[in-house]
């Protein structure tokens, strides 16, 4: 049995050298700010060119190219990871509207398009919890439940990263 272990760092997520990186998109999968900017920056523009592709190809569906909860997998380009899982995230309305469930969505979609795509590693930011406004707290609980119960259904998935970009989440995801 292969372990999986699941850690949390303070860092900047386009640097990781991991398989894949999960991007904090929007639903038009076209680039926005925050992760989402700051990881279409550093992979280039040919990143932009793909999510337009793939944003094509899914513009007929319910809700448009990447409803809330869902995701889709690109390649990453000047990134030093292998692959991009863009997922986007619920937008926060005080938490009675499905966000908690859209949210564990995100994380659940994203490991099982990593383990479909035989990758190994994984790296997360706080989806949501930037311009989106998920509570920082209850976001970490969703995300930490979520990879727990997913990895028993993801096998190939051997490790997955937390990572936090401020103090008070890293502090979060280490209590
Ligand atoms: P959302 O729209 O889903 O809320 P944001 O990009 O606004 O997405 O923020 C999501 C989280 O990503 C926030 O906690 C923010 O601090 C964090 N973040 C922003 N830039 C980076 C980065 N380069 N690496 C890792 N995390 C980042």
């Amino acid at each position: 049995m292969t372990t999986q272990t699941i850690e949390a760092i303070l860092a900047d997520i386009t640097t990781l050298p991991v398989d894949a990186i999960v991007n904090a998109a929007n639903s038009s999968l076209l680039g926005g700010g925050g992760v989402d900017g700051a990881i279409h920056r550093a992979a280039g523009p040919e990143l932009l060119a793909e999510c337009r592709r793939i944003a094509e190809k899914r513009r007929d569906l319910a809700g448009g190219p990447c409803p809330a909860g869902d995701a889709v997998i690109s390649g990453a380009y000047k990134l030093p990871c292998k692959k991009i899982i863009h997922t986007v995230g619920p937008v926060w309305y005080g938490g009675s509207h499905n966000e908690p469930a859209l949210l564990a969505s995100c994380y659940r979609k994203s490991l099982l398009l990593a383990e479909e795509a035989g990758l190994h590693s994984i790296a997360f930011p706080g989806i949501s919890t930037g311009v989106y406004g998920y509570p920082k707290e209850l976001a970490a609980v969703v995300a930490m439940e979520t990879v727990r119960e997913t990895l028993k259904s993801a096998p190939g998935i051997t490790k997955v990263v937390f990572v936090c970009f401020d103090q008070e989440s890293f502090r979060l995801y280490n209590a």
